[in-house]
């Protein structure tokens, strides 16, 4: 790296880390746990799978959707870094409150987490571009570290929370969850000397006790008109991303061949590969997108949304291929679902940690948060659409699905190719000046 990032992404980078493994390790053991017998070594909750999974869709929609209100709490009343900070006491409390064996502290324990993820989630993205001045090209690296972190937590969380939880007890595996996240709580407000400029609540100017909204003007309503229209991107990429922990979650333990050297792998450690590839690979698509930026080459957020969204696409063409293998009841190579994952992978590196970093270039400064807030909100959005496609599949076939999805998104980036240059122009330039 060239130049040096602010210390203060470190301490961003280590508070997100802890509370991504906190939520996806919680969220790797939740369905298990309502799904298992009530009796027995370790007994669950005794759920029928279908309302397990429709639990499942509404949490994890719910999580990104409250980053709505935990947007505009930080916008309106508290600030970014105060909003985060109080988020992230609730997710703790949440995690503890699950520690607990009764039904009553399990869905207070969801709700918290819902409410805590809601603050805590679009804040900190916030606060990550608010580390870098208008113009600084190290913006979108620092993005891609920030997005390299929660992907450690990510790829982590599912080993660790899972083991805990299926081998001592769920509630054990929630307790973890829980101090993984005051560890990141801790590092938080030890880096307070580091965030001292950032996150810091900014108040609307009062004229004589009267208050005074100044108007958006003409270039920032664009910006905004183009934000709200990249988030349609956003929907769709995500729902055709996350069958990654349904649809192919499932396919993978039904009709793919996990045998490795005379051992059996279980389905649900395919979970941590994407976050594994993200690691891998974070540098290296981002420093193809900067080096096709030097060049002069086309390389702006907008269509580096459109190719990413083709190239996960195609990972539906790998499924398809799994598919068409497995289609007289066999199993198929462990090599489709590898290289599927692989090319969603590319794909988001070049759409989401990109996505954070667009917002945080167009969005005006006093709705900073908000639009992170409603773009979370469409990530969630697409998750709970991801798991209607997924259902599809009980009636259409997964083949069909599969070939589906690669079709949609082919037809929907290439449509994207076509008007990207107009959307672009709406941003007025907030590409060219911030980078270079
Ligand atoms: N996997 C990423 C994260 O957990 C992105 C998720 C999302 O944007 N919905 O932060």
């Amino acid at each position: 790296m060239k130049h040096k990032h602010p210390k203060g992404l470190s301490i961003l980078f280590f508070t997100e880390l802890w509370e991504r493994f906190s939520y996806y390790g919680m969220r790797a053991i939740l369905v298990l746990y309502l799904t298992r017998e009530t009796l027995g070594d370790n007994p669950g909750l005794g759920w029928s799978s279908a309302e397990a999974l429709a639990l499942y869709g509404w949490y994890t929609m719910l999580v990104y959707v409250m980053s709505i209100p935990g947007g505009i709490i930080a916008d309106k009343w508290l600030g970014q870094k105060k909003t985060v900070f109080l988020g992230g006491m609730f997710i703790a409390a949440g995690h503890l409150t699950l520690a607990v064996n009764n039904m009553v502290s399990f869905y207070t324990g969801l709700a918290l987490i819902i409410a805590g993820v809601g603050c805590l989630k679009p804040n900190i993205s916030t606060m990550v571009g608010g580390l870098y001045k208008q113009g600084d090209p190290q913006r979108d690296s620092g993005f891609t570290i920030f997005y390299i972190g929660i992907n450690i937590g990510a790829a982590l969380a599912p080993l660790l929370v899972g083991y805990i939880g299926e081998v001592y007890g769920w509630h054990y595996g929630f307790g973890l969850a829980g101090i993984a996240m005051l560890i990141g709580q801790t590092v938080f407000l030890w880096g307070q000397k580091y965030l001292i400029d950032v996150g810091n609540f900014i108040p609307a100017p009062k004229l004589e006790g009267v208050k005074t909204r100044k108007p958006l003007t003409r270039i920032e309503k664009d910006r905004v008109i183009v934000l709200l229209i990249s988030f349609v991107i956003v929907i769709v990429f995500w729902a055709a991303y996350e069958q990654a922990g349904g649809l192919m979650n499932i396919y993978t333990h039904d009709k793919i061949n996990r045998e490795l050297f005379g051992f059996e792998i279980p389905a649900s450690l395919f979970q941590s590969v994407p976050a594994i590839f993200v690691i891998m690979f974070g540098t290296i698509v981002a420093s193809f997108w900067s080096k096709r930026n030097l060049k002069g080459k086309e390389s702006s957020s907008l269509f580096k949304m459109a190719i990413g969204t083709m190239v996960m696409g195609t990972g539906f063409l790998m499924m398809t291929g799994a598919a068409i293998e497995a289609q007289d009841g066999g199993k198929a190579m462990l090599i489709w679902l590898i290289l599927a994952y692989l090319l969603q992978v590319i794909g988001e590196l070049s759409i989401s940690p990109v996505a954070l970093s667009f917002i945080s270039k167009l969005a005006p400064l006093k709705y900073a948060s908000i639009m992170m807030g409603i773009y979370f909100a469409a990530t969630g959005l697409g998750s709970k659409v991801a798991g209607l496609v997924g259902e599809l599949a009980t009636y259409a076939g997964e083949l069909e699905v599969f070939a589906g999805i690669f079709i949609f998104c082919l037809l929907f980036g290439s449509l994207l190719l076509v008007f990207f240059k107009k959307l672009k122009a709406l941003t007025h330039g907030a590409e060219e000046i911030t980078e270079s």
